[in-house]
């Protein structure tokens, strides 16, 4: 039996810590803020459940089978492939099935043939390259369609620098297994991995701020030291950097997230709005999940690399005016959440992510470590992975 010191308690952390634990090993978990969760956390507004920006479970992904191992069995529902996309600032029907596939305006006889083609062998093959290298051969309207799911399937909107691959797989995991509004939001996650941990014996300390790590070591923000055989960092980069922590620099993925909490839907057809000629995505999670008495509807930017966010919460009223009209008589309550980091590493073309170990028994868990996944997935993927290494 190994003693094992993890720190962060986000979901990764989490899982981390229940699966080292579930090994018989001694599992002492340390949390910074008050609470637990991270970026999955959900907070209650006005009773109706908000996550931080729209949050949705990948169904076949490589986190669920973690969560399954864990016993935990996520309860929501699967969003209708139904909906609107935006283009030249009008509402055009998403292509969602074979149907309005044959109905929308947003695609010309020639880019319905080109996007079911392409779709029908997506899983063929892995594509390498660039996303702008990979969809050059399609015609304009079914390359903007294609970048438009990249987009709203990976959260990344830097089509010239995204590892195709990564987009390739992502967008198959949206597209075959689809995705899960949970119940309750994110922090049902939350709870459910906090009391696997808890019931598997591992120590959680809120409130406590680690100030550095060291191969054994870890020392606290109150001057003391704690020893362990094992120091597992699962916290974004930056975070596990200050740490100490050598971290390779790469590009954190971004959105500006606006959540709306509204007494009733002014439009039940227009609940998803994906952006075609803007990355923009709406959607109303109640309905789907059930999130309280009120209506939660997500309006977010996938942001470029660098890209500011002066003018972007007008943008997303803006889209919410066009979607949802009067909207804003209808207002309960609004989070205006700026730019938030999504996940720790956009996945580059010819450039391998952090490895989960850093020396002997000092390790990473987190959304941008490992060789394989993308957003909550690489996180519990690398959680289980560094409980399979420590044994
Ligand atoms: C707007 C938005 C939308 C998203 N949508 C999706 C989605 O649809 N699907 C999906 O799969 N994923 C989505 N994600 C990503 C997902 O939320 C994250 O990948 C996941 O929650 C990351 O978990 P984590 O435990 O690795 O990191 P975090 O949640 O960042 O947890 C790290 C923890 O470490 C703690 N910490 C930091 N420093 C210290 C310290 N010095 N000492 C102790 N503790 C410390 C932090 O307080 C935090 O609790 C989204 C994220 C955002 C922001």
């Amino acid at each position: 039996m190994a003693e094992v010191i993890v720190v962060g308690g986000g979901l990764g952390g989490l899982a981390n810590a229940a699966l080292c634990a579930r090994r018989g090993h001694k599992v002492r978990l340390l949390e910074r803020s008050k609470s637990l969760g991270g970026r999955g956390k959900s907070t209650v507004v006005e009773a109706a459940t908000l996550n931080l920006g729209p949050h949705a479970l990948y169904l076949k992904a490589l986190g669920w089978p973690v969560l399954q191992k864990l016993g935990i069995q996520p309860r929501g529902k699967r969003p209708p492939n139904t909906g609107k996309v935006l283009l030249n600032g009008n509402l055009e029907e998403l292509p969602g099935d074979p149907l309005s596939l044959l109905r929308t305006g947003a695609l010309t006889h020639k880019g319905r043939l080109s996007l079911s083609l392409f779709l029908s062998t997506l899983p063929l093959s892995r594509p390498s390259g660039t996303v702008s290298t990979w969809l050059a051969p399609l015609p304009e309207d079914a390359r903007r369609l294609v970048l438009a799911l990249v987009r709203v399937s990976t959260y990344c909107n830097a089509p010239d620098l995204m590892d195709a691959g990564f987009a390739a797989d992502q967008l198959w995991a949206a597209l075959a297994g689809g995705v899960m509004y949970l119940d309750g939001g994110w922090g049902q996650l939350v709870e459910a991995l906090a009391g696997v941990a808890e019931a598997a014996g591992v120590q959680i300390q809120v409130g406590q701020s680690v100030e550095k790590v060291e191969e054994g070591k870890v020392f606290l923000e109150d001057g003391s030291r704690l020893s362990a055989d094992h120091v597992v960092v699962a916290t974004p980069p930056e975070a596990a950097r200050r740490m100490g922590l050598p971290w390779p620099e790469g590009i954190v993925v971004r959105a500006a997230c606006l959540d709306l909490v509204l007494s009733a839907q002014p439009k039940p057809e227009n609940r998803f709005v994906l952006g075609l000629d803007s990355p923009v995505y709406l959607s109303e999670h109640t309905g789907v999940a059930a999130l309280g008495p009120h209506h939660v509807v997500h309006v977010a930017k996938y942001l470029a690399p660098s890209e500011g966010i002066e003018g972007v919460e007008e943008e997303l009223e803006a889209l919410a005016n066009l979607a949802l009209p009067d909207w804003q008589k209808l207002l309960l309550a609004k989070k205006w959440r700026g730019a938030l980091p999504v996940f720790s590493y956009l996945p580059q073309a010819g450039q391998a992510r952090p490895d989960i170990q850093v020396a002997p028994g000092l390790w990473r868990v987190g959304d941008g470590v490992g060789p394989t996944g993308m957003l909550l997935d690489a996180s519990l993927a690398s959680a289980a992975a560094v409980a399979e290494k420590i044994g």
